[in-house]
């Protein structure tokens, strides 16, 4: 039988929830995977997968991530996600949303909600009315809050440019030229950042409209879906969904760099060292998008301002430059050697 237990993404979660609302439809599953730095703190993603067997498996790899993601940026936080089983068209009512927050308030505060792939700010405002153990909020001018979208964005640059200095040896993005996967709100904010420092970029979205809709705001360039990874650039930067890193796309890598915000970028293990063994310098994925979650749990925990959770975000590439600067001195590849950083960090070296 096929049990949770047995899936290969598996990794000692400490709880999974099915959530089922008949009256509204919902289906979801919220993953606490560990709890030792504190609430499972991590988004709720709504998809329509292909099967229940993909939903349970993104929910597993999304969650062990967020702790890895919040143990690497200092966080009291432990990790967690929500994937919620959308249908093809993805439909989102109030009351499935209102169902959603129920089941996330039942859980007492040991998992802490916000915003990811589908959900919006207006999302969280909706879940609210029914818990308070959510975040990503709007917030009144300079306060912290709000779409973690564009913090993650400002990480995920400040992560490329350490990326570019490290392998390229240069201090800013002048003239270089970023294949850029995804446009949505992630890749939107690194495309103005790095087209504001002088980048050329390559843009593809499945959503054609979007793709042409960034490249006109920011000069660029939109090109198919099929060619993005593999295109001749200086930094190939994932900013869509998971999974993309494969032994085929990752020998088809024609740039020095990957550094991008999705999550779960490698489809295996063994891509790590596939990216290595080809003399790519990878930006370990959770590491580097982790500023959406340092600006939303600054807002739950109501431990800073704007100005700290800038100086939060302005960390990670010094994080990176440390994995980087292991990585050399071990030769292990930078994707496990984040890996056993954070595996320690929350207790499970
Ligand atoms: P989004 O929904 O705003 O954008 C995602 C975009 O990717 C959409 O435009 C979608 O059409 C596109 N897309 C989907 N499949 C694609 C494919 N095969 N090729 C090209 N484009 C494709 O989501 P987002 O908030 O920008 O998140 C993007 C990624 O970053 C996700 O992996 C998410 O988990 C991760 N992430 C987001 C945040 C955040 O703060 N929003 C934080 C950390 C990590």
């Amino acid at each position: 039988m096929n049990t949770p237990w047995s899936y290969p993404d598996f990794d000692a979660h400490e709880a999974l929830h099915f959530v089922t609302d008949r009256n509204s439809g919902l289906r979801a599953i919220i993953a606490l995977h560990s709890t030792h730095l504190g609430p499972a703190a991590g988004g709720t993603r709504m998809w329509h997968y292909a099967d229940d067997a993909d939903a349970l498996t993104d929910a597993l790899r999304l969650s062990r991530g967020m702790s890895f993601k919040n143990a690497m940026a200092g966080l009291p936080l432990g990790g967690g996600k929500a994937v919620v089983l959308a249908d093809a068209n993805r439909t989102k009512t109030p009351e499935m949303l209102a169902a959603f927050g129920r089941a996330v308030d039942r859980l007492g505060g040991h998992y802490v909600t916000a915003e990811d792939v589908g959900m919006s700010v207006a999302d969280m405002i909706a879940i609210r009315d029914q818990t308070k153990f959510v975040a990503g909020l709007p917030v009144a001018g300079g306060e912290v809050g709000g779409d973690p979208g564009p913090h993650t964005s400002l990480g995920v640059f400040l992560g490329i440019k350490a990326a570019v200095r490290r392998a390229l040896g240069k201090d800013s993005l002048a003239g270089l030229h970023i294949a850029l996967q995804g446009a949505g709100s992630v890749a939107g904010g690194v495309a103005c950042h790095a087209a504001a420092e002088g980048a050329r970029l390559s843009i593809a979205d499945v959503d054609a409209g979007r793709a042409q809709a960034l490249a006109a705001e920011t000069g660029g360039s939109v090109v198919s879906t099929d060619s993005i990874l593999g295109l001749e650039a200086d930094v190939v930067s994932p900013c869509a969904l998971g999974a993309i890193l494969t032994e085929t796309t990752i020998a088809a890598l024609n740039a020095p760099i990957v550094a991008g915000g999705a999550n779960n970028q490698l489809a295996t293990r063994e891509d790590g060292e596939r990216i290595a063994a080809r003399g790519i310098l990878y930006a370990p994925d959770y590491v580097i998008n982790a500023g959406g979650i340092i600006n939303v749990s600054t807002e739950y925990l109501d431990d800073g301002d704007a100005s700290l959770v800038r100086r939060r975000i302005e960390a990670i590439p010094g994080r990176l430059e440390q994995i980087w600067a292991i990585s050399a001195e071990t030769g292990t590849n930078p994707a496990e050697v984040a890996d056993a950083m954070a595996m320690k960090l929350i207790g499970r070296a």
